[in-house]
């Protein structure tokens, strides 16, 4: 493993990260969280949804419910990624598409983007944060409450004038690596649909040291209740997870500092 020769100084720069359900901050952008907060960054994470859809793949206490458990796991998560703040927007996972429950009044999709555009710009603004990270125009692979976050950070960041980087993954990468080696994979067949962007539309990709890996690793299985550890237990975890990829819209910012043309980081060899 290297380090980085040097690593940049952001204290004082703050990053708004917006999911959709508890479990995607680190499957998507696990790396480039740990790695903003180990430069000094404030990282405040907003989680739109209660993810109360979800299978729960291990028995939950009794009264406790899907939506309390998975917003300890993501506390867990947070803690290990350097999360500085967590906001609850508070709505329902929406569920695939074709649900019953996507027409739940209080169902992500169902929000007007407007609305809760200005609400994510107001936490832009207020914490003097330069950008945002969300989700691709797909929604990475489409789940409705995916595509969601994608119109809400897209203009949130328009309202508050700030950068956004668009979480994606590389399709071809990832198709490369074999049907199951990412989480994506299973969640795209859910929906049907090619997942991700190709390279070329790519701007922004983080590659993981060790130390980074290993906290996106203990932060996915965190998630306890979503993700078993065989499902990351494999051979290809490290070239599967080890890339982080986006799409920016607007200028650069200092997160791009942090990205290997910026400082010397080594390849990951890290196994679950
Ligand atoms: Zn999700």
């Amino acid at each position: 493993m290297t380090t980085p020769s040097t690593t940049p100084d952001l204290r004082g720069h703050t990053a708004v990260v917006l999911h959709a359900h508890p479990d995607d901050e680190a499957i998507f952008t696990g790396i480039t969280m740990r790695r903003l907060a180990d430069a000094g960054a404030r990282v405040v994470l907003v989680c739109a949804t209660d993810g109360d859809l979800g299978e729960a793949l291990i028995p939950l206490r009794p009264h406790e419910t899907l939506a309390g458990r998975r917003l300890l796991e993501l506390e867990r998560a947070g803690d290990i990624l350097g999360v500085d703040r967590l906001v609850l927007l508070g709505f329902r996972d929406s569920g695939l598409p074709g649900w019953p429950q996507n027409h739940h009044p209080m169902a992500l999709m169902r929000q007007p983007v407007g609305t809760l555009s200005r609400r994510v710009a107001e936490i832009i603004e207020a914490e003097q944060a330069e950008m945002i990270l969300h989700y691709d125009w797909r929604g990475i692979y489409r789940h409705p409450d995916h595509v969601a976050v994608h119109r809400i950070g897209r203009q949130a960041a328009r309202l508050a004038g700030v950068t956004s980087y668009e979480a994606t993954v590389d399709r071809t990468h990832l198709t490369r690596l074999g049907d199951n080696a990412h989480l994506v994979h299973a969640a795209a067949r859910s929906t049907d649909v090619p997942f991700g962007l190709f390279p070329s539309e790519i701007t922004v990709t983080l590659r993981a040291t060790y130390a980074e890996l290993s906290a996106k690793l203990a932060a996915i299985v965190t998630h306890a209740s979503q993700v078993t550890g065989e499902a990351v237990a494999h051979a290809t975890f490290p070239d599967a997870y080890r890339f982080e990829w986006y799409q920016r819209i607007g200028p650069p910012t200092v997160l791009e500092t942090l990205t290997e043309e910026g400082i010397a980081v080594g390849s990951a060899q890290v196994r679950p």
